[in-house]
């Protein structure tokens, strides 16, 4: 495989990219227990765009809550976006939702108000290509660990991913790619320490 773009995305930034069809996106988690929030709408018509409801629903019959590999991220159509084709994690959320300034003053007080947060390097990545809030839908969380308590509540506990743990994503359509890499330091979703990815596409 040819390397097409082999980038650094430094700890709390946002990044985004699109993926042709047949290229394979691979994000490595360099040190370890870094959630990666990711977004991923159709190239060609950005109303389609990834739904967690749908990828869920069509691996249902598995009976998978997580993303894991082989899991496809389906569309709000239905369609196949982004296959998992590796993974050393071994699974990751959907349904937690990425982290903003007026969950964590809900969540951890109001001091935190002025955090940067995961839907901020949304829509600063959105604004490039000309959408905003309306756009920001439900996305994956590569590497955050979401158990789920015994009476139905999500958590966010300490990430299990290891220092060089990565997902490898193959697009099934040219999709455009946004990723937050998660600045939030009030959960252990980063181990309370944002680091660096790194962002390596190839032409399969
Ligand atoms: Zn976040």
């Amino acid at each position: 495989m040819s390397v097409v773009s082999d980038v650094i995305v430094p700890a709390r930034a946002p990044y985004s990219a699109i993926l042709k069809q047949g290229q394979v996106m691979k994000i490595i988690d360099l040190e370890s227990q870094q959630a990666v929030d990711a977004l991923f709408y159709n190239a060609h018509d950005f109303s389609e765009r990834y739904s967690a409801q749908d990828t869920l629903a069509a691996q249902a019959a598995g009976e998978k809550f997580y993303l894991e590999k082989t899991s496809v991220l389906r569309s709000n159509e239905g369609r196949e976006m982004v296959r998992i084709i590796a993974d050393t994690c071994g699974f990751h959320d959907t349904c937690a939702g990425a982290c903003s300034c007026e969950s964590n003053t809900v969540r951890f007080g109001h001091e935190t108000r002025f955090m940067h947060a995961c839907r901020e390097n949304f829509l600063i990545e959105l604004a490039k290509y000309g959408l905003g809030k309306r756009d920001l839908v439900s996305n994956v969380n590569f590497f955050m660990n979401v158990p789920i308590r015994p009476n139905g509540e999500l958590t966010v506990d300490d990430g299990v991913s290891e220092p060089g743990g990565y997902v490898e994503l193959l697009a099934e359509m040219d999709v455009l790619v946004l990723i937050s890499n998660c600045p939030q330091v009030n959960n252990p979703c980063n181990g309370f320490k944002p680091t660096p990815i790194r962002i390596v596409i190839s032409q399969g």
